[in-house]
């Protein structure tokens, strides 16, 4: 069993009723227990400013998927639940990314972990370190 961190983000559509759709699909997968969950902040857009608000949290999960595989099941969830992408950091129905697997640190052209962007959001910090602060510092200070 390996611990993982998820950030998961919605901003349109019902973002809170989105984002605990894909915290259930997650927990029914039988790789996959979810075992916590930050609370749900709202997050002015980042990078194109041009859209709603996001609902962002973190969720902690136990899983013998190895990193990509869970990686795909994230990515099927997303396409289940709709998500098309249309444009880079555009609205979404729903994004779910892994923040860290364990202490993993690897970087392919489909993965890489921790996640690039993770050290300098506040809106994936925030949520992890209310469920995770040990593993945040440690992506601060791996990545700075
Ligand atoms: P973003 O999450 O940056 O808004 P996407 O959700 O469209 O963008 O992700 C694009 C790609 O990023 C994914 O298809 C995946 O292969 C890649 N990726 C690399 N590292 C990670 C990671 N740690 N978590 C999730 N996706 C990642
Ligand atoms: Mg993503």
């Amino acid at each position: 069993m390996a611990r993982a961190w998820l950030s998961l983000g919605a901003n349109i559509g019902d973002p809170a009723a989105q984002l605990v759709q894909a915290i259930k699909r997650l927990d029914a997968h039988a790789g996959i227990s979810v075992t916590r969950q930050s609370s749900v902040i709202l997050t002015a857009p980042w990078g194109n400013t041009d859209q709603p608000d996001f609902a962002n949290m973190a969720a902690e999960v136990e899983t013998d998927l190895e990193p990509v595989d869970l990686l795909h099941v994230c990515l099927d969830i997303e396409r289940d639940m709709g998500r098309v992408r249309h444009e880079v950091w555009g609205p979404r129905l729903i994004d779910i990314d892994i923040i860290a697997y364990e202490r993993v640190e690897m970087h392919t052209g489909r993965l890489t972990l921790p996640h690039p962007f993770a050290h300098e959001r506040e809106f994936v910090l925030g949520p992890l370190r209310e469920i995770a602060p040990e593993t945040a510092d440690w992506i601060v200070g791996i990545r700075n």
